[in-house]
């Protein structure tokens, strides 16, 4: 469980910078968690007594923050990390899955033996924040089309005005920190 303290030293480290990437989006920077050292102490700390006993055999990062807070939470928890990563930076065999956004689409990927051919590994997914779920979606289904098993998705924040949460969790279970109404 996370104290209310330690969850005010959090939450009190994300930035809100209005009209960002473009007009009407309140973007939520975790730069100022980052660079706050009890901050992000704080969180990783939580994640690692949360997580410790779920038995995981993997932690997947989605591109680019989840890279920050799953690699984190790999070395603490001593697991291997998965990059879930955009269309075309990968070098070796990939899957991938598109996904829709407001206009057009885009695409993640995952190397094909990223979970080391093993089947059922236990796997917890991780991005800095949920918005609509088009990319932990898409993400959660190339875990899955690889053999492995999502366990949990887990996430600083979630934007609870979108309906994102509540369509993931019709794939697994869902755990985020703060909720943004
Ligand atoms: P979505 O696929 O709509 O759930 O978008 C999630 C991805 O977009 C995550 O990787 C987030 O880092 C990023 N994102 C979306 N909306 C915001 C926001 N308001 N503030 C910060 N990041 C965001």
């Amino acid at each position: 469980m996370l104290s209310k303290n330690d969850y005010e030293i959090i939450n009190n480290s994300i930035r809100d910078i209005k009209d960002f990437p473009k007009e009407g989006i309140v973007f939520k920077d975790i730069t100022t968690l980052l660079n706050d050292a009890t901050a992000y102490t704080t969180l990783m700390n939580h994640l690692e007594e949360k997580y410790k006993d779920y038995n995981l055999d993997y932690i997947a990062g989605i591109d680019a923050r989840g890279f920050i807070f799953g690699a984190s939470l790999a070395t603490k928890l001593g697991l291997g990390f998965v990059p879930v990563r955009k269309k075309g930076k990968l070098p070796s065999t990939t899957i991938s899955e598109k996904y829709t956004l407001e206009y057009g689409f885009d695409e993640v990927e995952i190397h094909i033996d990223a979970f080391k051919n093993t089947t059922d590994a236990r796997v917890l997914l991780i991005d800095d924040l949920i918005a609509t779920g088009g990319t932990a979606n898409a993400a959660v289904t190339l875990i899955e089309k690889s053999g492995a098993k999502c366990v949990e998705s887990c996430f600083i924040i979630a934007l609870d005005f979108l309906d994102g949460k509540s369509k993931l969790e019709q794939k697994c279970p869902v755990y985020n920190i703060i909720g943004v109404d």
